[in-house]
Order: C-alpha cells, then structure tokens, then sequence
C-alpha cells in the first residue's frame, strides 16, 4: 500500500510535468481514496477502462490519455459525466500524463517504441529543442521497407499503413507515437529513411512520396501502449503497489 500524496509526489518526480508545455493538465487529474493498494495502467480513461479497474477493485488508475483537453467544452455532461461518476463513486484516483510520457527518456512512449522496434536512439528530431517529442535514430542493420513493415506487424500486432518506394534502403529513422504526423516533413528535411508514427492524414501520403520519405502509420493506440505498461512495471518494482496493465484494444 502507498499513500496518494507518495505516489502523486513520486510521479511528479518520474515525470517532471512542468518541465514541458502540455494541452491538459498532468499528474493527479481526478482525487480518489487516500491509500492504493492496487493500480490500474492504460492507454486512454476510456469507460471501458474504469469499468475494468472497478471490476478489479483497483484503487488508482494511470493512463496516458485523461481528460480536460484544452479547448474542450468543460461542462461536465454525457460520457464525460458518466466517467466521472464511475470514479467519483468508486473513490478511484485518475492520473493522466501526455507529454511527460511520451518524452521520458526511459519509460516514455518515444522510447519504450524505440526499444520494441530495435531502434538505437541518437537524439530529438529537433536538435535545438531539449523537450524535443519526435526523435531520430537508426536501425542496427538496414531493412527493406516490407522488412521494417513486418518488424512493426510483428512486434505490435498490428500492420502499419505503409507509404514508402518499395526499394528503399532504411537504415536512419525517425519516430513519434500517437498523432505525431506533422513531424514528417521535419523528418524529410534532415534526410531521414523513413518516419514512423500513430495517425495518418490526408496530406501525410503526398509528403512522403514528394519528400522520398518511407512512411509507416502503426496506430496511435497501438504506438503509445508501451508508456503507461513501462510507467507500471516501474512502479511495481520500487513502490509497495500491485500493478496491471490493461490494454482496450482501439484500431485507430
Ligand atoms: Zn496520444
């Protein structure tokens, strides 16, 4: 068991929040009970998600993806009042980080991606910014482009839009998980092999074929798992917590 106020001030430390500008606010979004034994890890805060941590009795829940996005209407009203009340009645804590996530140099999205896919990170696709989000590095040995679709397929089970010239060589790679398309053409810019993301748009497709650069969307589900499950096992490991990751599967 850890108390709330612990395990708030312990991630707020893993996490650094006020180290990078962010569209909603980071660390504890939602005050449950004042004790944790069991904690729940997941991509979004989804119902789906509460009703599995409620089924398990957990106490706490981490995500990546919480709630009270910039912009948004901020009446609390259909499903967000009914996500609400199931934590409110259930006395569930919600956590939720964006950003610091996805840059932690170790347990991030951004890095945990690299590691699955066996890329050697050299830095932030943009040198000049310490906080950079998309990041640049290199395959071990150079694949093709259906080679490096399958390492995808296989590793996330889930196949990646793919937009690449099928001869392509990809030995230097850059990546961002989620909705990370817009950083392509920064990518194409520095002469990088391929760029690899979550979402794709419209425009994303002309880049890649005018810019000659291989494009894989993998899902923004399917790319940012990694962070919160890396957050989790972390936890389990240095905190007296119980700890699962659950995974409500989003084809998007
Ligand atoms: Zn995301």
């Amino acid at each position: 068991m850890i108390v709330r106020d612990k395990l708030t001030e312990y991630l707020n430390k893993l996490l650094s929040p006020d180290s990078i500008r962010d569209y909603c606010p980071n660390g504890l979004q939602v005050e449950g009970k004042s004790q944790i034994h069991k904690l729940v890890t997941g991509v979004t805060a989804s119902q789906a998600l509460i009703d599995k941590a409620i089924a398990i009795d957990a106490d706490a829940i981490f995500v990546h993806h919480g709630y009270f996005w910039k912009g948004e209407n901020p009446c609390i009203k259909g499903m967000k009042k009914r996500r609400l009340a199931s934590l409110l009645a259930h006395d569930i804590n919600l956590y939720a980080y964006h950003l610091p996530l996805d840059i932690h140099p170790v347990l991030g999205n951004n890095a945990q991606l690299a590691r699955l896919l066996d890329i050697q990170v050299s830095g932030g696709l943009d040198a000049t910014d310490p906080k950079s989000v998309a990041m640049r590095g290199r395959l071990e040995t150079p694949l093709s482009v259906s080679q490096l679709s399958e390492r995808i397929t296989r590793r996330l089970a889930r196949q990646p839009l793919t937009e690449a010239n099928e001869d392509k060589r990809i030995s230097t790679v850059a990546w961002c998980t989620g909705g990370g398309q817009g950083f392509i053409e920064q990518a194409a810019e520095q002469g990088i092999d391929a760029f690899i993301t979550g979402e794709v748009s419209e425009q994303t497709i002309h880049t890649a074929r005018e810019a000659g650069i291989a494009f894989f969307a993998a899902g923004h589900h399917a790319t940012e798992r990694y962070g919160a499950k890396a957050v989790g096992e972390h936890l389990a490991g240095q905190l007296d917590l119980q700890v699962e990751f659950i995974d409500i599967d989003n084809p998007a």
